[in-house]
């Protein structure tokens, strides 16, 4: 039998973007429908983002669901960058007026947001992908989807693709509508995750000869640890000791020590930038990596999912408040304004660290040009930082929907 839903907004995906806007329409009485191609296991245990922007915690702070991100989450005020062994720390907070970062696991975030839905009676169907979005270019544009075996139609006023990557809403756009910038970086991570206490209080990304290395953290108890490999290295030929090595090595300076752990999760994940430069066909619009991707250098990819959403909310309020499509007639020049800014960042951040040429060659050289250029200028560390903490809306000429 058909099933048949009706909502102001369907959303398809329950990622960071999507439970997001779902809540945050919702506070302003816009009613949601979630639909999801995944099991809610599935969803709530994928390891990926653990840094969260200053703006992003405010959003979810103002949302009313942030209880255990502020009791879980750690806050931090600075980072450290080594090159070729020499570290230094970056005090990010003081540097933009007291704006900083908060490590929290993406999955953590996914959970959250999605019992706090669920529980407050928001629908949300899980494993029921999307398959088709029509009549976009009406004002009754419909999803079709599957669920339980059966079919499934919801009629909507908006249609919110927050389908990552692999969704149906990029694909749905018409080809001719937008442009796409892509670029595939000649090296992956290879990234663990570990039953030991972070060997740091602040995240270390490092330059060395053999290649970038990153420590992260997730929580008092397990580390979040990087490693730069070859685009075509394979996951059985890094045993866990060989990894734990080259992290030593590449993190290595004076009087520091890695601690080691048993490894529980890892994986190689390809570094690229993708974009595309129109968000909107009609009544269909794309928030999060449905959009774009950026190298994870720069923390970038939930925080600027979380942003496209605040644009798309507020084109949205808007409309229905006061009967404007200005806003959603702008929303993609003005989510690119960001984006842009993302994608410099994380480029910036990625060519930096990487190894990318011969150690000692010119574009080693540039590399550490740079890095010293951080430790003598303030106004060097302040760029950097103002990036790294994320700018804030008003930076983009814009205040908060909230
Ligand atoms: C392996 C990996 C590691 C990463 N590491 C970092 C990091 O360290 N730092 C960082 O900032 N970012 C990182 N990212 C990026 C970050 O995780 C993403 O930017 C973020 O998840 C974007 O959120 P989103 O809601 O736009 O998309 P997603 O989280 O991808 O959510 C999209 C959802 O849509 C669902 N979906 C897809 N198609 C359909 C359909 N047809 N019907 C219904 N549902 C559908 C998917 O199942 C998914 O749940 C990483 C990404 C990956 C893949």
């Amino acid at each position: 039998m058909m099933k048949k839903l009706k909502t102001q907004v369907g959303i398809i995906g329950a990622g960071p973007a999507g439970l997001t806007l779902a809540h945050w329409l919702r506070k302003h009485g816009i009613h949601s429908i979630i639909l999801e191609n995944r099991s809610r296991e599935y969803v709530e245990g994928r390891v990926r983002a653990g840094l969260l922007e200053q703006n992003t915690v405010d959003i979810i702070k103002d949302l009313g669901l942030a209880d255990r991100l502020l009791k879980e989450g750690q806050e931090h005020h600075g980072v450290y960058f080594s090159f070729d062994g020499q570290r230094i720390r970056v005090p990010f907070g003081e540097l933009t007026g007291g704006r900083n970062i908060t490590i929290y696991g993406q999955q953590k975030v996914v959970r959250d947001l999605t019992s706090a839905w669920l529980e407050s009676g928001g629908e949300l169907y899980f494993e029921a992908p999307a398959v088709g979005i029509r009549d976009f270019h009406t004002d009754k544009p419909i999803i079709d989807f599957e669920y339980q075996g059966e079919q499934g139609i919801i009629e909507c006023d908006f249609v919110a693709a927050c389908d990552g990557f692999h969704g149906i809403g990029r694909k749905t756009l018409p080809e001719n509508s937008y442009n796409t910038f892509t670029r595939t970086y000649p090296f992956s991570w290879l990234g663990i995750l570990a039953h030991v206490a972070p060997s740091t209080d602040e995240l270390i990304y490092s330059y060395h000869e053999r290649g970038f290395a990153l420590h992260s953290l997730r929580s008092h108890k397990i580390s979040r640890l990087y490693i730069q490999v070859d685009n075509d290295a394979h996951i059985e030929d890094w045993p866990d000791d060989r990894i734990w090595d080259e992290l030593a090595i590449r993190l290595g300076t004076e009087g520091w020590e890695l601690q080691r752990g048993p490894i529980f999760e890892k994986g190689i994940t390809p570094m690229r930038s993708f974009m595309i430069d129109r968000l909107q066909s009609g009544r269909l619009f794309l928030a999060g990596d449905a959009a774009h991707i950026v190298p994870p250098t720069g923390g970038k990819g939930l925080n600027l999912a979380i942003a496209d959403v605040k644009h798309l909310v507020d084109g949205l309020v808007e409309f229905y408040q006061k009967n404007s499509t200005l806003g959603l007639d702008h929303y993609s020049e003005i989510a690119l304004k960001r984006i842009w800014r993302a994608q410099d960042f994380s480029n910036f951040m990625t060519r930096l660290f990487h190894k990318q040429d011969e150690h000692g060659s010119f574009q080693y050289r540039l590399q550490k040009a740079k890095f010293d250029y951080i430790r003598m200028s303030r106004a060097y560390a302040t760029t950097i930082a103002e990036n790294y903490v994320g700018l804030g809306f008003e930076a983009f000429g814009l205040t908060s929907a909230i």
